[in-house]
């Protein structure tokens, strides 16, 4: 991560390491428009934009400087009018090609290459998603920068924050290099809304670079609930729910009686109870729902590292000394298998 182009350091260091160049958000309104321009890269998918993609804009506009968006994809003009409607992004550009639907990294960065050196931007961001996290690292490669990944606070036009070893410290990471190619963590900036905005929508350049990957199929687990990553509400099950027909039983009415997204820890994705796209914690999805109830989870460090900034904490934990505890607002000790139907027909009448 670090290089002669960045360097990090603690929060408890950072006086003595600033760097001595004045960032350019010293600057007035009106310069800082001439100096900095973002260029926020967004997800679609079969011609939906991914709203929580627009979180990239929402970064880029606390830069000070212009924004503009960037789509890709077959039938990509509706997609784009709709990213147009952000109030304060001054163009969005989109390239019309089917090539770029799935965001394959091995097309789709050289294609960001070309037209993030056309539009000459100083700083290039999109989410920290699956996507953001397998195309951005080749784009900054073949810029020659240093990616800055998962940031959730931005200081200055150089500087970022972002969180490591599973969210115990913070690291401030300052940048000299040219184009900045960052990753957002979705939860530190909300998606911005489409409304209000008209932004134009250009052609980007199409480079039409030969992939040596190849599309083959997917295979999506089909959910009518609410998206894990983006929902208000969220119920994760544990490794105490005993068995998949136990955890489909007692989360899934849970789920319905609060229009919750369903989430699950790691022992429970592993043990087969869920799927492997509901993990929450350092190595799955990290959320930050109004409400976020973990029943039958003890509270690992590696599952709070994705949940820890929800609003509300409950718990639902047989074991009083469960660590989940420690951070729960609100905690009830019990089985599960009692209190979980009780509370979700107590729900279901209310
Ligand atoms: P357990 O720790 O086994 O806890 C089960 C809980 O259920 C206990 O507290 C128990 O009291 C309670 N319980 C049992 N029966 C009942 C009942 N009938 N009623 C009420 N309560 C009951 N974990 C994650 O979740 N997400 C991650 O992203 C993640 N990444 C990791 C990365 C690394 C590198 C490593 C090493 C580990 C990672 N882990 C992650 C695993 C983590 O360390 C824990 O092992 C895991 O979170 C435990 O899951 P759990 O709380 O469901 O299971």
């Amino acid at each position: 991560m670090l290089s002669a182009g960045s360097r990090a350091f603690s929060a408890l260091a950072r006086p003595t390491l600033r760097n001595a160049t004045t960032p350019a958000f010293a600057r007035s309104p009106a310069a800082l428009r001439r100096l900095l321009s973002a260029l926020a890269i967004l997800e679609q998918r079969d011609g939906q934009l991914n709203t929580g993609s627009l979180s990239a804009i929402s970064a880029a506009q606390k830069l000070g400087g212009s924004v503009h968006g960037f789509l890709a994809g077959s039938n990509i003009k509706p997609v784009a009018a709709e990213a147009a409607k952000v109030e304060g992004v001054e163009k969005i550009v989109a390239v019309e090609n089917g090539a770029y639907d799935r965001g394959l990294p091995e097309n789709y960065a050289p294609l960001l290459v070309e037209n993030i050196k056309k539009g000459g931007y100083t700083h290039v961001i999109a989410g920290n998603t699956a996507f953001g996290k397998n195309v951005m690292p080749r784009v900054a490669a073949l810029l020659d920068s240093q990616q800055i990944s998962d940031i959730t606070a931005i200081e200055n036009d150089k500087t970022f924050v972002r969180p490591i070893y599973a969210g115990n410290a913070i690291a401030t990471v300052e940048s000299s290099d040219a184009i900045k190619v960052i990753t957002v963590r979705g939860t530190a900036f909300p998606a911005a809304a489409i409304a209000g905005g008209s932004a134009a929508v250009e052609d980007g350049v199409d480079p039409k670079a030969e992939s040596a990957a190849e599309w083959v199929s997917e295979d999506l687990a089909k959910s009518d609930r609410p998206d894990l990553a983006t929902a208000s509400r969220v119920v994760s099950g544990g490794r105490g729910l005993k068995s998949k027909e136990e955890f489909d039983r007692v989360m899934l009415p849970l789920a319905d009686s609060l229009g919750a997204a369903v989430g699950a820890s790691r022992a429970a994705v592993d043990s087969g109870y869920a799927d492997n796209s509901l993990q929450v914690g350092q190595t799955g999805k990290v959320v930050a729902p109004e409400l976020y109830m973990a029943v039958g989870i003890s509270g690992a460090i590696q599952h709070l590292a994705g949940m820890k900034d929800s609003k509300v904490i409950a718990a639902i934990n047989k074991d009083a000394d469960a660590p989940i505890f420690q951070v729960a607002d609100v905690g009830l000790v019990g089985d599960l298998f009692d209190k979980v139907p009780e509370l979700t027909e107590k729900l279901n009448k209310a």
